[in-house]
């Protein structure tokens, strides 16, 4: 018998991993190493079997309890993981199948039946909208276009031509899979000359060419709930392509983006707002109007306000698209310093300057006809 690999290793968990991590980790082998992603690909499905093998010991209570103190010897005799495993993915399958949830679209448990052409899922499609930050924050409703697949019409998705219909598969006799062996196990894969119809085509549609679908601007609805932010995902069930052979369509995913707006920046739930003050504003104190998602807000700002400090009026942010509490809104201080002075401002800044002892720059007059003059003097030469 050939050396096995540690179930831990094959796992890539460590020896105290929950049940969790080794499910968690069984599927992303899984997924990676699935038949049906890695079509007649021997290592793969090998490295497929290998992993459930390992999953099967690790997850079963009194196999993993044998392992740990035994290792592959204390399996013998258990049926499963001692050396006899899986004879064929459609076992691992039936194992299995809720482990893998709707990874691989409608429980590969359900599958093995006599022969025939196996359910697909439809796939999954995906679109993306734009909106702005209050409609963001409001909630909205979007048309959206998109292009689905039909079951095509001319021939009634047989994809066969019309008045010709699709005749039995000579390689697999119908039944979509054929069996390879494999060293230790017999493999089952989709027959590669019908990709698991089970049937061919002779001559085929000439509207879908054969590929038993068309393409279709579909128009629908999307409802985007408030409060959602970039890389959000909206997932419309059953909005994808359709299924094939009874399987369920696929889902549709809009990306959400939401625009920057020109006043609010965003913090995860809580908005923020630049309030621009004079020196006399926040040394005096005032009252102004901030803008808020919908509608304006009358903020006191008291004598004193330093730059930066923050006004937050609670609930006033993004609703929480998940029903958690809304956020705030903070406005933030911005003490702005005047770039031009007219005469009269400068006057009584320069007062203020004397009055708090400070030392200024010279006169702003006398410099700028010194610099008139000097250019003036230039020209004339
Ligand atoms: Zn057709
Ligand atoms: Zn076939």
């Amino acid at each position: 018998m050939a050396t096995k690999r540690d179930y831990y290793e094959i796992l890539m968990v460590e020896r105290s991993a929950t049940l969790d991590d080794i499910k968690k980790s069984y599927r992303k082998l899984a997924a990676k190493f699935h038949p049906d992603r890695n079509p007649g690909d021997a290592e793969a499905i090998e490295k497929f079997k290998e992993a459930s093998e390992a999953f099967d010991v690790l997850s079963t209570p009194e196999k993993k309890s044998r392992y740990d103190r035994f290792g592959h010897q204390g399996l013998e005799g258990m049926g499963g993981g001692a050396g006899g495993g899986f004879h064929d993915v459609q076992d691992i399958f039936e194992a299995f199948g809720d482990v893998f949830g709707d990874l691989f679209g409608g429980g590969g448990g359900k599958r093995r039946g006599a022969g025939g052409p196996r359910a697909r899922r439809g796939e999954h499609l995906r679109s993306q909208i734009t909106i702005d930050l209050v409609e963001a924050a409001l909630g909205c409703k979007r048309e959206l276009e998109i292009q689905r697949h039909v079951p095509c019409a001319t021939c009634k998705a047989t994809g066969a031509k019309p008045g010709t219909t699709p005749e039995k598969c000579d390689y697999c006799g119908g039944h979509g899979q054929v069996v390879q062996s494999q060293g230790f196990f017999r493999v089952q894969t989709v027959c590669p000359a019908c990709q698991g119809a089970g049937k061919v085509i002779r001559e085929k549609c000439s509207d879908c060419r054969g590929t038993r679908f068309t393409n279709t601007r579909v128009k629908l609805e999307v409802k985007v709930p408030g409060g959602v932010d970039n890389e959000m995902q909206i997932r419309i069930g059953g909005e994808g392509d359709p299924g094939e052979n009874g399987g369920p369509s696929g889902d549709l995913y809009v990306d959400i983006r939401v625009k920057t707006h020109p006043l609010f920046q965003r913090e995860g739930r809580h908005l923020v707002c630049e309030v621009p003050l004079t020196f006399a504003q926040a040394a005096l104190g005032t009252e102004l109007e901030i803008p808020l998602i919908t509608g304006q807000h009358k903020l006191t700002i008291p004598k004193g306000t330093q730059p930066g400090e923050a006004f937050r009026l609670k609930g006033q942010g993004m609703p929480d698209p998940h029903g958690g509490p809304r956020g705030d809104l903070v406005a933030r201080v911005q003490v702005e310093v005047p770039k031009k002075l007219t005469k009269k401002h400068e006057e009584l800044l320069r007062q203020l300057a004397e009055l708090d002892h400070k030392h200024v720059s010279a006169h702003r007059k006398s410099f700028f006809e010194s610099v008139k003059g000097f250019f003036t003097g230039e020209e004339e030469e």
